[in-house]
């Protein structure tokens, strides 16, 4: 187990929220991180706000409330933030619908369609002008998906990711292409055009957080594994920024980094112990 720093046990005892990235944090594909049950209860039992956040849209909401609660972690709607949400947010705050071309599978539709956005299909795009493309995880994208996104990206109607991760982990130590490369697929079919992004690491994401903690963001911890969405956007935007080193970094990628976080544990194990009640 790592040592905390005592500058860092004080900073941590002044904490009013943590707010938790999931794979590579608390968990390794369907495999809880050791000693997260303990950590995750400790943080309510102290008096502080739980939150999980995933830039992940290949699922929906639901699909993620149902591991929490599979994986015995504890759960509530309010708990949950995902970079869907993020796009929601902004998207109704800039009157953008409610009818959208979405790329994204069936999962992430759910979610949009739940919010009361019409998620029109490229037949429907010739009829009925979306207010805006957004690009999401699609697990499902076919040819079509792709053509008529570079059709309307070219209309320039306003043009929104929900993330922009290159990789995305997946079981047995491997990864998958996400959002970030189909940006890429996108920028180089249209001439450069590239989307607002919402999720990890943008202000976007922050907002949201900050949002829903109800509290400003120098009062949350952001805790997760990944350099360059988590603990960038805990440096760039005044969150106190955890790396656990369960994930995908190791020490060596962590020295070659621009992004540092406040803090290095080997696993959100090594926190419970600092999480003293909330004064
Ligand atoms: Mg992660």
């Amino acid at each position: 187990m790592c040592s905390i720093p005592v500058s860092a046990h004080t900073t941590i005892a002044r904490l009013e929220a943590l707010v938790c990235d999931l794979d590579g944090t608390l968990y390794l594909g369907e495999t809880p991180v050791p000693g997260a049950h303990e950590f995750l209860e400790r943080i309510l039992a102290s008096g502080r706000k739980l939150f999980y956040f995933t830039n992940n849209t290949s699922r929906s909401r639901d699909t993620y409330f149902k591991k929490l609660a599979g994986l015995g972690f504890p759960h509530s709607p309010e708990m949950l933030i995902t970079a869907t949400d993020c796009t929601l947010h902004y998207l109704q705050q800039h009157r953008l619908g409610p009818e959208i071309y979405l790329i994204g599978n069936r999962d992430l539709q759910a979610d949009f369609t739940a919010a009361g956005f019409r998620c029109l299909s490229p037949q429907q795009c010739r009829k009925v002008r979306p207010k805006a493309v957004v690009l999401g995880f699609d697990t499902e994208l076919d040819y079509e998906k792709i053509r008529n996104g570079y059709a309307l990206i070219q209309e320039d109607i306003p043009y929104i990711a929900t993330h922009a991760d290159i990789l995305c982990p997946v079981a047995g130590g491997q990864f998958i292409p996400d959002v970030g490369s189909f940006i890429a697929l996108f920028a180089r079919a249209t001439g450069g055009k590239e989307p607002v992004i919402m999720g990890k690491p943008t202000p976007h994401a922050v907002a949201a957080i900050s949002a829903r903690a109800g509290v400003p963001p120098r009062q949350i911890a952001f805790v997760g594994d990944r350099l360059y969405t988590d603990i960038r956007m805990a440096a760039q935007h005044g969150l106190y920024g955890i790396l656990v080193l369960s994930g995908e970094t190791n020490r060596a990628m962590l020295a070659v980094s621009p992004d540092q976080p406040r803090l290095v544990v080997s696993s959100v194990a090594d926190l419970t112990n600092a999480l003293i009640p909330l004064q």
